[in-house]
């Protein structure tokens, strides 16, 4: 039987405005009104959304991962369920910086623990977690891209080069030759994750500095071992049940209208390759929406981004999302869709 929670209501995240937007004049067209609601009022729309959690301008890094449910998902990752957390939203309304927080300034500068992500803040819990239950846990991870269509390994430290995504019956899609480490640590996941990001493919544009080019999934496998130890018969430490569970966290890279950032060549072949892809994710997350008995075939096999989240998103993993949107009246359209888009995703039910 599954547990209580499947596909948890998206959460909204409303960032603040950034010094660039202040400084332009830019307005603030989104608010929380509290009670789960985001209320969009501009010129000539004026709309209302309900959520299960909205955090405004002022939340913090903590109240975020406490009020979406992190915990809970970190608790069932150990206890077996596949767990995915993604982060949606237009290019440079806080998608990366909800997961792992500010950029490091530099290597001897990290961002101060405060504003740790919700990565990190997952990872800790999970470590945590793992000593107080005293269970032996082995914990690995992998760090995987898709950028231009094509599946890189993050925590390769050769030149980036595609790997092939395949499919079997028992395993589902799955990724061929990835690598995966294990870690016992909070120091040496985090240098994972530093590391693998410093690889991530990213460009600068007119939304964001540090735009990510790429969806970047970085995947926890947590394999907890229930030890049936009966020194008595001298069967040595026997492993009684044993429990995988996975923890995903997905940086969507962000959609955008090529003609607002300035995109042009390279950039704009990586635009089409993030929107088509997202519009795949979006299809899929509507079709799934749909009433189980009137739902046709899910198109996953149209994107690599929906093949990797084919499990999670098609019934047998527990998914939380994470929406997020810049307040600025510049973005209002984009605001708009992601609120419409995250709308439609709430009605999606799975079966972990
Ligand atoms: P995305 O990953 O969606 O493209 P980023 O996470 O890189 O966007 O955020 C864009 C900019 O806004 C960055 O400079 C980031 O530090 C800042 N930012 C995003 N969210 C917040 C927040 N909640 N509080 C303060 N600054 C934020
Ligand atoms: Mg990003």
């Amino acid at each position: 039987r599954g547990p209580s929670v499947s596909l948890s209501p998206p959460a909204i995240r409303v960032r603040p405005l950034t010094c660039t937007e202040t400084r332009r004049g830019d307005r603030q067209v989104v608010h929380s009104l509290g009670d789960g609601t985001v209320h969009v009022s501009a010129a000539r729309h004026d709309a209302t959304f309900g959520f299960s959690a909205v955090f405004d301008v002022g939340a913090s890094q903590e109240a975020v991962f406490e009020g979406s449910r992190m915990r809970q998902l970190v608790e069932l990752a150990i206890d077996g369920f596949s767990c995915t957390v993604f982060a949606f939203g237009q290019t440079g309304s806080g998608k990366t910086y909800t997961l792992m927080g500010p950029p490091a300034q530099s290597e001897r500068r990290p961002a101060a623990p405060g504003l740790l992500g919700l990565m990190q803040r997952s990872f800790a819990c999970l470590l945590e977690q793992s000593r107080s239950r005293g269970a032996d846990l082995a914990l690995s991870a992998s760090y995987l891209e898709i950028y231009n269509e094509q599946v890189r390994d993050l925590l390769n430290p050769g030149p980036p080069c595609a790997l092939p995504l395949r499919w079997s019956k028992t395993r589902g899609f799955y990724v061929e030759n990835q690598l995966s480490v294990d870690f016992e640590s909070l120091e040496a996941i985090t240098d994972l994750l530093q590391q693998g990001s410093q690889r991530r493919r990213t460009s600068a544009h007119t939304l964001n500095r540090h735009s990510s080019r790429s969806h970047a999934l970085l995947t926890i496998h947590v394999c907890s071992r229930a030890v049936s130890a009966c020194p008595a018969l001298g069967t040595g430490g026997g492993w009684g049940s044993s429990k995988q569970g996975v923890l995903c966290f997905v940086d969507l890279a962000g959609s955008e209208r090529v003609k607002e950032t300035g995109s042009s060549g390279e950039l704009s072949v990586e635009a089409n390759n993030i929107n088509r892809s997202l519009l795949a994710l979006g299809h899929c997350i509507s079709l799934l929406a749909k009433p189980r008995g009137k739902r046709t075939h899910i198109p996953y096999r149209d994107s690599k981004l929906t093949r990797l989240l084919a499990r999670s998103l098609g019934g047998s993993g527990v998914t939380l999302m994470v929406a997020c949107v810049s307040p600025s009246s510049r973005c209002l359209s984009e605001t708009l869709s992601t609120l419409h888009y995250a709308s439609r995703a709430r009605r999606v039910t799975t079966r972990p």
